[in-house]
């Protein structure tokens, strides 16, 4: 048989699928009982895969044989409910199934004539997600791999209309001789803004930092003055205490200047579309781009951020891409507001998550994640673990002991207890674990049990 007749049998028998969807199943239950971080068993294992470039063409089915038994135990289970590590979101089932449709679609996103049924739900997916976060009319949005990837359109964007206003064309001229243009930022401002601009060339030394408070929210008082050479970062969610900067005030003075303002709100936009918590982002539709993600909050598959950006013009001047084989057409073409060309369909999986859910549905999942971190951060605090934020969304943090070597080692204990997992961070100069609340699955049970492998791993660290 040659290797096209073997692939071919292969789509005919569609045996494979079965076989995917037999371990899939076993993994998802499997995972919400499971050790959260692998054993070390399993990590042990992974030498299984270490092997020479095969020369010849191997069996499908032992391929999926070998993914599940030796890479489903080393995988971590984020998709059961005691995963609070980084801020990373968990799955919802319509999405995942919405996923294994769609891959069998295999569409390229990038124009209209690629896939029409894409650029469709994108249309949808911006008018919606425009409607539940207040933006103006004339927003529109990207789709991207992530935040990281919105927030270098959105800065993008920033730096092709700042300098248009100082009469500087930026694609045709680039840095060369520009006229100076001005950054601020919060000193708690995020890793991949930061990284951001350094790789759009503003340089990390020309940022004008701006001091926080106790909470990681930008001082408005301490602001320095606003002009028309500015593009100002301001963040909905601190990564660490899930704060959201004051917006009406600093968006108003740099309006009134014409700079410009990107808010990073990887996760914590999606507070601007609940009842409960929209005060945390009032005066966010002042802006003029957003970065978000649909694979955090949300709880969509990975691979899902969303740049929004109420200048389109900016935006596509600064993302387009010209070719005598691409034909842009009356309809949407998606890669006019991304980096990218060639693209999953991954807006199909947001498209989903918006429609099952509605608004009231967003507002449960998310009012629901801030509930539960509510009650995490209440029995820790009972329990004499001292809670340094206030729980505005779904971050808490923990100061597990004054020692900072006391609390590295009962995160490690936690990590290691397999009942759940958290990881560290710094805060205000300390030692810190961070809790982060981000996956529908996880119950108010979910949340004692890992207060109880707490309390367990400071006993087995300080003996009390
Ligand atoms: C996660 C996060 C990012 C980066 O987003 P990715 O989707 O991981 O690229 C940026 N900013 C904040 C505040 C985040 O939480």
């Amino acid at each position: 048989m040659t290797l096209r007749e073997k692939m071919h049998r292969e789509q005919q028998l569609k045996t494979l699928f079965n076989q995917a969807q037999s371990h899939a199943f076993e993994y998802s239950d499997n995972a919400l009982e499971r050790n959260v971080f692998p054993s070390a068993q399993a990590l042990a294992d992974l030498a299984k895969f270490d092997e020479p470039l095969p020369a010849n063409s191997a069996d499908a089915e032992s391929i999926l044989k070998q993914l599940h038994s030796y890479g489903s135990p080393a995988s971590v289970a984020q998709t059961g409910g005691r995963y609070f590590g980084f801020v990373n979101g968990g799955i919802l089932p319509v999405t995942l199934a919405t996923k294994w449709l769609t891959d069998f679609w295999d569409q390229n996103t990038a124009l209209h004539a690629m896939s029409p049924i894409t650029a469709k739900l994108e249309d949808i997916c911006e008018q919606w997600l425009r409607q539940l976060f207040h933006l103006p009319d004339n927003t529109v949005a990207g789709f991207v791999s992530g935040t990281s990837s919105a927030i270098l359109c959105g800065l993008a964007a920033a730096r092709y209309r700042i300098f248009k206003n100082q009469g500087w064309d930026f694609n045709k001229r680039g840095h060369n001789g520009a006229p100076p243009i001005r950054i601020i930022a919060g000193h708690h401002t995020h890793g991949a803004v930061i990284k951001a601009i350094a790789l759009l060339g503003f340089g990390i030394d020309n940022i004008e930092w701006v001091e926080c408070d106790d909470q990681g929210r930008i001082v408005p008082s301490a602001m320095p003055v606003i002009d028309n050479r500015c593009i100002i970062l301001l963040q909905a969610g601190n990564v660490n205490s899930g704060a959201f900067d004051p917006m009406h005030e600093i968006c108003d003075k740099a309006n009134d200047a014409n700079a410009w303002v990107h808010i990073d709100g990887a996760f914590g936009l999606w507070a601007g579309g609940t009842k409960q918590l929209s005060h945390l982002t009032e005066g966010l539709e002042k802006a003029h781009s957003w970065s978000v993600d649909g694979h955090k909050t949300l709880n969509t598959p990975y691979d899902s951020g969303i740049i929004m950006c109420c200048d389109k013009d900016a935006l596509v001047m600064a993302l387009q891409a010209s070719g005598a084989y691409l034909n842009f057409s009356e309809s949407r073409d998606g890669m006019l507001y991304t980096p990218e060309m060639s693209r999953r369909a991954r807006a199909v999986e947001l498209w989903a998550a918006l429609k099952y859910l509605g608004s009231d549905g967003v507002d449960e999942l998310v009012c629901g994640l801030h509930e539960r971190a509510v009650q995490f951060a209440d029995e820790l605090a009972t329990a004499d673990f001292e809670v340094l934020n206030e729980v505005v969304f779904n971050q808490v943090i923990i100061s597990p002991s004054e020692d900072d070597e006391i609390s590295q080692s009962i995160i490690e204990a936690i990590q290691q207890s397999g009942e759940c997992w958290v990881g560290g961070s710094v805060w205000m100069g300390k030692k810190v674990i961070r809790i982060s609340v981000c996956s529908w699955v996880t119950t108010d049970e979910d949340v004692s049990r890992s207060v109880r492998a707490f309390v367990q791993a400071r006993r087995s660290v300080c003996g009390k």
